[in-house]
């Protein structure tokens, strides 16, 4: 579609997690002022977490949900222009660079800083897609309440399928959590904390075969690798948590990444292959992914645009 008006920005920020936020800040303070676009999920990842304990100033914890709202209203506060949208389609050929939002209004930018994050991945079942909001889910926070009381599976074995675990197990009568391989990839204290959990039953080796029901969730179908034992589990909720990928698909072709998708960025900066624009959080990061580690790369991505603002020809 034809673009129907146009705006020039110095630094356009696309994405609004702890690393848009961040960037917003500083370039806000730094008089660039600053377009943010939030994408569809404003916030970002940290919307549908629970409580934070480990993001440095909050010593009693903090909900993610609440501190993105503080996030927000601080870069607002620093006079970010922070606007509701979607990126939807870019052309990076030549300056100033071209960001298409809602596939409509054609934003022209001075500097780019991608903070778009990462989302959830799924098994990738046919009967997984079939029953996504009738009793799948990839967001135990989001999702948990609407099965109190009942049984539910989830499946993964990292941080996040820990803390979903812990947090259905709150809730729930039963939580059966499939582990594919012999060992948890989460922190021991999640562990600790699993094992210490009455009602979450672990179940080793163990892969989805199915997810059951016509219309909602009925059970699930899981298969032992270790001896090949198949079995039914009757379930009302089926949790999916194995991990994440960044949201960088509109970049492919423009930006270099690795071979998942990540954004590669010049190590010890934020830069990418092109001038101008920069990458931060977690569509650049596939080693820490902490909403601490996202902040701080905003920080850093915002220093970087300012800098290659002050130093580029006019
Ligand atoms: P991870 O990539 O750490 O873990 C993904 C898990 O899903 C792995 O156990 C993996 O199994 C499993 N998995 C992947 N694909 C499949 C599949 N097709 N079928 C079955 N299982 C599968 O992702 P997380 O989202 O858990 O964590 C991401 C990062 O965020 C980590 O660094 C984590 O430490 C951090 N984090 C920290 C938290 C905290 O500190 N409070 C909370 C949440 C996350 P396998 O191990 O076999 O590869």
């Amino acid at each position: 579609m034809e673009n129907t008006s146009s705006e020039h920005v110095h630094c356009l920020i696309i994405g609004s997690g702890p690393a848009g936020y961040s960037a917003a800040i500083y370039t806000a303070r730094a008089n660039l002022k600053p377009v943010l676009y939030q994408g569809i999920q404003p916030g970002g990842q940290l919307t549908i977490t629970t409580e934070v304990e480990n993001y440095p100033g909050y010593p009693d914890g903090v909900q993610g949900p609440e501190m993105m709202v503080e996030f927000e209203k601080q870069a607002t506060r620093m006079g970010a222009d922070i606007r509701y949208g979607m990126a939807t389609k870019v052309d990076f050929s030549k300056q100033p660079y071209r960001v298409w939002i809602d596939e409509e209004k054609l934003m022209e930018a001075d500097s780019v800083i991608i903070a778009t994050g990462a989302s959830a991945k799924w098994l990738g079942l046919p009967s997984e897609e079939k029953l996504n909001g009738y009793g799948v889910s990839a967001c135990a926070v989001c999702d948990g309440f609407f099965f109190r009381g009942k049984e539910v599976a989830i499946v993964g074995a990292g941080d996040t399928a820990a803390e979903e675990a812990l947090y259905l197990s709150k809730l729930c009568t039963h939580v059966h959590m499939f582990i594919r391989r012999d060992q948890m990839r989460a922190s021991q204290v999640m562990q600790q904390r699993i094992r210490e959990a009455s009602n979450i039953k672990i179940y080793w080796n163990t892969v989805v075969e199915e997810i059951l029901g016509d219309t909602k969730v009925d059970g699930v179908r899981i298969k032992n690798t270790a001896g090949g034992k198949v079995e039914t589990i009757p379930v009302n909720g089926f949790f999916v948590a194995i991990g994440h990928e960044p949201n960088s698909a509109i970049f492919k072709g423009w930006l270099d990444m690795d071979e998942t998708g990540y954004i590669k960025t010049v190590p010890g900066s934020t830069r990418t292959n092109l001038e101008g624009i920069f990458a931060a959080g977690d569509v650049q990061d596939r080693v820490y992914r902490q909403a601490v580690t996202a902040a701080g790369s905003g920080c850093m991505a915002a220093l970087d645009a300012e800098r290659w603002l002050s130093l580029r020809p006019h």
